[in-house]
């Protein structure tokens, strides 16, 4: 235990307060029924449903239950700490030297449908790996990590790179509210990387343009992810989320304040961030379209990176 930990350890506590005060008066609406998921169509909104609306565990054993009845080879990482326990899954398509890990946190916190935080990331992964299986990517490894506890300050994702190490990773993606908007954002992106380079190289090769359709952008305070633990270990390593291009201006000064973020639970929240953490995060607020772009938008990733 270090007092980094313990850190991590008060601020996941406080946050979960926050959201179980803020969601308290609301039980969450039943959940689809999982078989029926499990044998439905696999766009990445349909494959919301799987997380949305569950608790932690049962989110957890959902995204195990689906990859299994992939025939995919999983790798379960459990750990328990001071700070809490659970379980991250793994599992990797393609082949090379080099390894991107793209990461969605199942995870979701009290009282939230979870949509958006984090059940499209999920869906999104999800449905790549369904595309990837007749075709996997070339020339590289992709491990697809959605680890557990990543509301508490990435408990999963810190302990799987204290355990797992980082050998052999080019780069790191973790996918945050990846359900609503028109504009990609690159987050905590502010020291250059050949990894980064080749992000932005796909993602002007789909004809998205710097400033305008994506962005990149440095550290952001308060909010913080599971690629965190990656780069505090060296790795290049960045968030990434889409937003609406008309919310910019309002949201540059909502994430790059840290006094209103910390308040985000009094002071008016621009897209997506309005129904960030609260039991308003369903998937009835998710733009189909969206989740496509990210997955469009992560082949091409892929691809670049095998090149
Ligand atoms: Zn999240």
């Amino acid at each position: 235990m270090s007092w980094r930990d313990v850190g991590f350890w008060a601020r996941g506590r406080l946050s979960l307060a926050a959201s179980r005060v803020a969601n308290r008066r609301v039980a969450l609406p039943a959940p689809a029924p999982l078989d029926g998921v499990l044998r439905g169509p696999t766009t990445p909104l349909a494959l919301v449903r799987l997380l949305e609306n569950r608790s932690n565990a049962e989110r957890e054993a959902a995204v195990g239950r689906w990859l299994a009845s992939r025939g995919v080879e999983v790798d379960r990482h459990r750990f328990a700490t001071f700070e809490g326990r659970g379980e991250n899954l793994a599992v990797e398509v393609g082949r090379g030297d080099r390894t991107v890990v793209l990461i969605a946190h199942h995870d979701a916190v009290p009282g939230s449908p979870g949509a958006n935080d984090n059940a499209a990331a999920v869906a999104i992964l999800l449905h790549l790996l369904e595309r990837w299986g007749p075709r996997p990517p070339e020339g590289v490894r992709v491990r697809l990590l959605f680890p557990a506890c990543e509301e508490l300050g990435y408990l999963g994702t810190r302990a799987w790179v204290r355990e797992r190490g980082v050998r052999g990773i080019a780069g790191v993606l973790s996918l945050e509210l990846c359900g609503v908007g028109d504009s990609l954002a690159l987050w905590d992106a502010s020291t250059p990387s050949p990894f980064l380079a080749g992000v932005r190289t796909a993602l002007e090769g789909l004809g998205l343009v710097a400033d305008v359709s994506y962005h990149v952008v440095g550290r952001i305070p308060v909010f913080g992810s599971d690629h965190r633990a990656f780069a505090a270990a060296g790795v290049p390593a960045y968030g990434l989320t889409v937003v609406p291009a008309a919310e910019a201006t309002a949201l540059r000064s909502f994430v790059f304040s840290p006094v209103r973020s910390a308040l985000r639970h009094a002071v008016r929240r621009p897209p997506p961030f309005d129904t960030y953490h609260t039991a308003r995060d369903a998937s009835a607020t998710l733009d189909p379209a969206a989740l496509e772009h990210v997955a469009v938008a992560l082949q091409a990733i892929v691809a670049a990176a095998g090149r």
